[in-house]
């Protein structure tokens, strides 16, 4: 029995490889068609079917016994065949998010469909007119049966536009793997790959001696739908929507990391990977708890992934300082993972720190600045007033300062007006403030101080400045509690008052203004 079966001609394998990428292309159509978008798969099924619909066609041809049944098969063919190029254009730009909403670029590609249809009607017209085909006649070329023809000038129009087209289609498939990383890269190579194979085959066949007249095209399609297929399967191709997100997820400056609940690493942007090298090694799939031995507090943030919610926090080694951002990702109501977002604000916390100080502390001395003071002082009185404690005000001014200046000039002056200022911080508890009251005039505030407590402080501040400047001081205290209650401007006045008396009681002491009550005793 077996040595009754024929091994099969060349013929056959012909129509048989036709055939076979019919069905390929034919199923990865349907495969399409199930999946839920729309427009872009639209213009890729039709591509297909048109793919589909020329394999089809040829394997047909290729068993044709006369002219007509060959030229027959070879109209179904032209049914397609023209629109090839500009579907091809019309699924690339979509998948590289080509601007067709311009009017030029859309005028472009309806003058591409344009074209092919024209073709379609002349191939299918051929006999009348000798625009694309000539001298059509029925050959067989190693048995396969097809039709021989003298191209006409639209075949030659139409072999350039073919070329030209997908030259730019495959140009933007292969700019855009280039650009892209990751999935994204896979996905555009295989698009590629896909597409250029029927091309590459259509440019040897046209090299090709016109002997060997074999429409090859066809069988480059059979290893074109098995990658875009493996690529529908495996990547999701056609999820081609994630592609503009893509580009903008890798442009993010943010840390973008996606985990699922049980914090497996989903996805992860390039910046995350550049504030958490380790998240590069991290495979897909892979907990992200080893990133917790970067940034020790990030482990904090995780464990209460239960949360949406941000956090900042500064790295270990207090050079970055992150602000963490949580949000569930949600689909059909149903719970997938987490965005975490992380942002790099150390310039951000940096620059607000400087102008905050700068805001609120003398440039020379790096005291309170005087518009400072006026408010600590209004704060202190309100909350001194609230504790029912004593406040004290000390307002002291250097002595002939402006002699010191004259004979040392003025930058020795400046000089002095710092070394009093530290002093004076050298000084203080925790809760007081010193300001900078004016040129060479300084004020403390000290919460919590009775009469006793401001005049040890007043003293001990005297004598600091004699001993470590160049300079005295003379000094007036004012203080407001239960008893006498002042407002901020009444505590200056009083504070300025005895300053006065330090000063015309020769320079160099403290003065005290001292409730009416108080004197009494
Ligand atoms: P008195 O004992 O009566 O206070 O005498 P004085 O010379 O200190 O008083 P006066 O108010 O006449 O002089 C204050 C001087 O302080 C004049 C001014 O040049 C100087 N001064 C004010 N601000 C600054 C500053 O930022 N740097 C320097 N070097 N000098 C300053
Ligand atoms: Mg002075
Ligand atoms: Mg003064």
């Amino acid at each position: 029995m077996l040595s009754n079966l024929q091994p099969l001609s060349v013929m056959h394998w012909f129509a048989i490889t036709n055939l076979i990428a019919t069905a390929l292309l034919v199923l990865l159509a349907a495969f399409t068609g199930q999946r839920a978008e729309r427009r872009r798969n639209v213009s890729f099924i039709l591509l297909l079917l048109a793919m589909a619909n020329y394999s089809l066609a040829l394997a047909f041809e290729s068993l044709a016994t006369d002219l007509s049944e060959a030229w027959f098969w070879s109209r179904i063919q032209y049914l397609s065949i023209p629109f090839l190029p500009s579907l091809i254009l019309l699924v690339v730009g979509r998948f590289v998010d080509f601007p067709f909403q311009k009017p030029w670029l859309r005028a472009a590609l309806i003058g591409c469909f344009g074209f092919s249809l024209l073709i379609t009607i002349l191939h299918g017209s051929s006999s009348w007119h000798e625009l694309y085909y000539r001298d059509i006649a029925f050959t067989q070329v190693s048995g396969i049966a097809g039709v021989s023809f003298t191209p006409g000038l639209f075949y030659h129009l139409f072999d350039a536009f073919y070329f030209l087209v997908s030259a730019i289609a495959l140009t933007l498939v292969a700019r855009r793997a280039v650009l892209v990383h990751g999935l994204f890269r896979a996905q555009a190579i295989a698009v590629f790959i896909g597409l250029a194979l029927p091309w590459v085959f259509a440019l040897v066949g046209d090299l090709a001696p016109v002997s060997i007249q074999l429409d090859t095209v066809p069988i480059a399609f059979v290893p074109s739908a098995l990658v875009l297929g493996f690529g529908v399967l495996n990547w999701g191709l056609l999820g081609l929507e994630p592609i503009v997100m893509r580009t903008v997820f890798g442009a993010i400056p943010s840390g973008c990391i996606i985990v699922d609940h049980s914090r497996r690493l989903l996805d992860c942007n390039a910046a995350a990977q550049r504030m958490f090298p380790r998240l590069a090694q991290l495979k897909t799939g892979q907990t992200i708890d080893s990133i917790y031995q970067e940034l020790p507090g990030f482990g904090a943030v995780l464990e209460a992934l239960k949360v949406h919610g941000q956090w900042q926090m500064w790295s270990p080694d207090n050079r970055t300082h992150f602000r963490v951002q949580l949000s569930w990702l949600e689909q059909n109501q149903m719970h997938l993972g987490y965005l975490i977002l992380i942002q790099d604000e150390t310039q951000q916390v940096i620059a607000e720190t400087l102008l905050r100080e700068r805001a609120e502390l003398d440039g020379l001395t790096g005291v309170l600045n005087r518009s400072s003071f006026d408010e600590q002082l209004q704060l202190a009185v309100a909350e001194n007033t609230q504790a029912e404690t004593s406040l004290a005000l000390i307002l002291f001014d250097l002595d002939h300062f402006k002699g010191l200046n004259d004979t040392r000039g003025h930058q020795a002056g400046d000089e002095v007006l710092k070394a009093v200022a530290r002093c004076a911080e050298g000084l203080i508890r925790q809760g007081d403030r010193v300001a900078r009251y004016g040129g060479e005039e300084f004020a403390l505030i000290l919460p919590g101080t009775d009469t006793a407590g401001a005049l040890v402080m007043a003293e001990r501040l005297r004598k600091s400045i004699a001993q470590q400047t160049p300079v005295t001081a003379s000094l007036g205290i004012a203080l407001t509690d239960s008893e006498n209650r002042l407002s901020p401007a009444e505590l200056v006045l009083q504070a300025d008052q005895a300053l006065y008396r330090a000063k015309n009681a020769g320079r160099n002491c403290v003065e005290v203004t001292v409730v009416a009550t108080i004197a009494l005793q």
